[in-house]
């Protein structure tokens, strides 16, 4: 379903972050000793990135767009002479692995969980042709698949720093990738946790993706990088897990209401502006038009059918 899946992206990338939460987009933040957040640019599409020093090299998290590792780069280059010798891809979107071959031009050995070659090995080539329709960066460079695979746990570790990768299981998709740093207690959560009205709920299974949330609460982070929207604390993973708990157990009243699909459809409305009254989980609440998917994957999800185009 690629043709449905970029225009959505296009759009979602006009999406501002809210006024309630600080961004400082196209900004280094240095958030420990050798460890580095970017915020990339909705407006350009751009997904946010993190890289850490390590002793001998550096690690990246995430691809971008091409142009967005363009803006990141250059930033590494200055601060560090250190290779850049891995990139993780945190998952298949195009938003965070269609940089690969710029990260690759570098010397970089593209890194994911084996879920997410997979999907790039099936769908790639076509959401990058389509993708390249609108994007010239995307048209000048090529797509580059991860070459370094894992399943459940790869580790980095030099003694000074220690970098996790864990697959959060299936979640915003089927191989997401957390980075987790133990010692500084930081976490990239890749699109498993956004801060914002930023969820793409296509490819996921939200029900899972709880569950994931949850898992990643257990971490005991006390700094996230999202992957889209400012860096927050552990709050924002119980945001974006409160909102999804809460679109589920709307629709799911809506079910047990026996409401037929076009009731479901015409009370989304009102459903969004219930969920955009609950102070914690407001910012997660997209305009009406990106709302409706995220009801109709919930209402597919809880057995009850498609929702009405
Ligand atoms: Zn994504």
């Amino acid at each position: 379903m690629a043709s449905s899946r970029l225009p959505l992206f296009a759009a979602l990338s006009l999406l501002a972050s809210p006024a309630s939460v600080r961004a400082q987009i196209n900004t280094v933040q240095p958030i420990a000793p050798d460890v580095y957040f970017h915020e990339g640019d909705p407006r350009r599409g751009h997904c946010n990135n993190g890289w850490i020093v390590m002793n001998d090299y550096v690690v990246e998290v995430d691809a971008n767009y091409p142009s967005g590792a363009k803006i990141v780069i250059p930033k590494i280059r200055a601060m560090t002479e250190k290779p850049l010798r891995f990139v993780i891809d945190t998952h298949f979107h195009p938003d965070h692995s269609f940089g690969n071959q710029i990260w690759s031009d570098e010397g970089a050995v593209v890194v994911a969980q084996a879920g997410t070659l997979d999907e790039l090995e099936k769908s790639g080539a076509a959401d990058w042709d389509l993708s390249a329709k609108s994007r010239p960066d995307v048209a000048a460079s090529r797509l580059k698949l991860p070459s370094l695979v894992y399943t459940d746990l790869l580790v980095f570790d030099d003694g000074r720093h220690r970098v996790e990768l864990r697959w959060a299981g299936i979640a915003h998709t089927r191989g997401d990738t957390l980075v987790w740093l133990p010692k500084e207690r930081i976490l990239f959560t890749g699109d498993v946790c956004v801060n914002g009205s930023f969820n793409y709920v296509h490819d996921s299974d939200i029900g899972e993706w709880i569950k994931a949330l949850e898992a990643a609460k257990k971490l005991g982070a006390q700094k996230v990088c999202p992957g889209h929207g400012p860096m927050g604390g552990p709050e924002i993973i119980a945001d974006q897990q409160g909102y999804f708990i809460e679109l589920r157990r709307g629709v799911q009243e809506l079910i047990d209401e026996k409401k037929s699909p076009a009731e479901v459809k015409a009370a989304v409305p009102e459903l969004a502006a219930r969920l955009r009254k609950i102070a914690h989980i407001a910012r997660y609440v997209p305009t009406d038009a990106y709302f409706t998917a995220h009801v109709g994957k919930a209402y597919m999800e809880l057995g009850a059918g498609p929702l009405p185009k």
